[in-house]
């Protein structure tokens, strides 16, 4: 989640980079903010939830809201306004969650692949390079006019001797550490520090984030020690705002009759078990209040889905977080989204 905020002069100088680790978040969930300084009395300021939090009202647009209140974020961004907001999924998994990166006639790129350094919280380096090693690739095909699995899977080579696998393997199973809660991550990466990427195991064991997700009768209803970032958030209008608030900066236009980019392959699931089993979790993560639980008569739980999909930010966390994944996100027609203009 990332808003961009423009603050009254000398509050924070261009280029300075402030990270933060864990807070709101409990010890069990893994996340942590960055606060860039730009250009014009700018700051970047966003927060990653790490999507495999057990708590399914869980939502991460509050949880940024309740990170700018920690005193020393709100006096950052005191007489400050807000310019910009958006979200977007990070591909987190690292070296071992690289998909194949190309077949007959296609390679796959950047944040595509997974080319990001879940440590540094970098990827536009990958992107770049990657791009460079697959613009490469297919000048070569182009030369021998062969675009077959077999001659780009060169470009998987190029990837393996680049310094992409260099910096990619220092930090392999550095978000798998994290997965039992941030003391034992730290400890992991500790000793992932000392032994060049290995840590305990070569390869770390690794879930689908929504396999962690609890049902509602697991869980504290009060939500415990997690209640601050559960449910959605209210705001106050100067440093914290409601989800359709901040959706307003996100600047998104869609068509308003295409048809729907969201496709929910079976929405009894929604209007039955989810209800009770998760409390429709997708209302509390998805970022731009594209699906909302309408009252009805005509299903036994009382509820209904409908979906908003012109709000949509194209984040894509519903298709990977959604605990039955009936969801499929596909590219709305007409180029429509939101307008990350200076973000
Ligand atoms: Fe993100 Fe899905 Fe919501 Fe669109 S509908 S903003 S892709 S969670």
């Amino acid at each position: 989640m990332k808003e961009l905020w423009e603050l009254p002069p000398g509050r924070i100088r261009k280029g300075e980079v402030i990270l933060t680790l864990g807070w709101p978040l409990t010890t069990k969930e893994f996340g942590g903010s960055w606060m860039y300084g730009a250009k014009d009395n700018l700051v970047s300021l966003g927060y990653v939830t790490s999507l495999e939090y057990a708590d399914p009202r869980t939502d991460p647009q509050r949880v940024l809201q309740e990170f700018k209140k920690h005193p020393l974020v709100a006096e950052l961004l005191q007489g400050g306004k807000l310019v910009r907001y958006g979200a977007k999924t990070v591909p987190y998994g690292g070296w071992y969650a690289l998909p194949q990166l190309a077949g007959s006639g296609w390679m796959i790129v950047g944040d595509s692949a997974g080319f990001l350094n879940a440590q540094r919280l970098k990827g536009i380096h990958l992107a770049i390079k990657s791009g460079m090693l697959a613009a490469e690739t297919a000048f070569e095909a182009l030369l021998a006019a062969n675009f077959s699995a077999a001659k780009l899977q060169d470009f998987q080579l190029k990837v393996n001797a680049s310094w992409i696998k260099d910096e990619l393997w220092r930090v392999r199973n550095f978000h798998q550490g994290f997965a039992n809660g941030l003391l034992s991550g730290i400890l992991h990466t500790g000793l992932q520090e000392l032994t060049g990427g290995r840590g305990l195991y070569e390869v770390y064991p690794a879930h689908a984030g929504h396999e962690r997700m609890k049902h509602l009768d697991e869980l504290p209803a009060d939500g415990g020690e997690r209640a601050q970032i559960l449910g959605k958030a209210k705001g106050d209008g100067k440093l914290t705002f409601d989800k359709l608030t901040d959706l307003y900066h996100s600047g998104t236009k869609h068509e308003e009759d295409q048809p729907s980019h969201l496709i929910i392959h079976d929405t009894n699931i929604c209007n039955t078990r989810c209800v009770t089993e998760f409390g429709n979790p997708c209302q509390n993560f998805c970022p731009a209040n594209v699906y909302e639980m309408v009252e009805t008569t005509e299903t036994t739980s009382g509820k209904t889905i409908h979906l908003n999909p012109s709000n949509c930010v194209h984040c894509k966390t519903c298709d990977i977080m959604d605990p039955y994944q009936i969801i499929t996100w596909v590219p709305p027609e007409g180029g429509g989204g939101p307008n990350y203009d200076g973000m």
